[in-house]
């Protein structure tokens, strides 16, 4: 948190120095990225990453979506432009945010093209099933992704029954715990055990966690073993 000077804020555990939420989907040479935040150029620079196959997005917010424009270098190793997965409204949002991307008003932009989701309707990319999946952040409509027995679902607060009935079956479990408070947009650490428990699901790591956490370490103890507390750089296997 910028300006912040709490034990987390200045911890040197490398756990502890959490960027935005995104994610990498990986199978064999396929790379699928989930989000586009503000750090996004820093993470692929991090991994190594020489090319993306799809963008999925869950929904607008600046700290899913302000690296969009970032994925420029990879239209130079790609003949096609690349797919952008989003739901239609939050398509409108990202055209407004990056007229001058979809206008195509100029050639050193982003090459996205963007291809419409519906929640419950699963697509295929580069042979990958992916299931978009309706949760609630707040009131604000936005979605989830399944992916064969994993589930990422950031930002949520509440997930309609019919969601829940998709997650069935899940065992690995990526999910939103904000921090241990109750919050109006996000889970906290509770309610995201509460979900982890109800799914039953073999593995529970949780993202986008606020300093509020604290400490990984000290938070790690406090849960039980199938329940982590994610960190950046971490890979998971599913
Ligand atoms: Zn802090
Ligand atoms: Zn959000
Ligand atoms: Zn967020």
């Amino acid at each position: 948190m910028l300006g912040c000077n709490c034990d987390t804020c200045t911890s040197q555990d490398p756990k502890d120095k959490r960027l935005r939420a995104s994610a990498l989907v990986r199978s064999g040479d396929t790379h699928i990225l989930i989000d586009t935040g503000p750090d996004l150029r820093t993470q692929l620079l991090r991994e190594g990453i020489t090319h993306i196959d799809g963008i999925l997005i869950t929904h607008e917010h600046n700290d899913h979506t302000a690296g969009l424009d970032d994925v420029r270098p990879y239209n130079f190793r790609r003949d096609d432009d690349i797919p952008l997965y989003t739901e239609s409204r939050v398509l409108e949002n990202l055209k407004e945010r990056y007229r001058y991307i979809f206008d195509k008003t100029y050639s050193t932009a982003a090459k996205l093209d963007p291809r419409i989701i519906k929640p419950g309707v699963t697509f295929t990319l580069s042979g990958i099933d992916i299931l978009p999946l309706r949760v609630l952040h707040g009131r604000l409509p936005i979605i989830g992704y399944r992916i064969g027995e994993m589930a990422y679902l950031t930002d949520v607060k509440s997930i309609p029954d019919e969601s829940l009935e998709l997650l069935q079956g899940v065992s690995t479990l990526i999910v939103t715990a904000l921090e241990p408070k109750l919050h109006p947009t996000h889970f906290n650490l509770d309610e995201a055990i509460t979900l982890s428990e109800r799914l039953g699901a073999k593995d529970t790591y949780l993202i986008h966690m606020s300093h509020r956490m604290g400490l990984h370490k000290e938070r790690q103890r406090s849960l039980p073993p199938n329940i982590k507390l994610a960190y950046d750089t971490q890979v998971i296997q599913f």
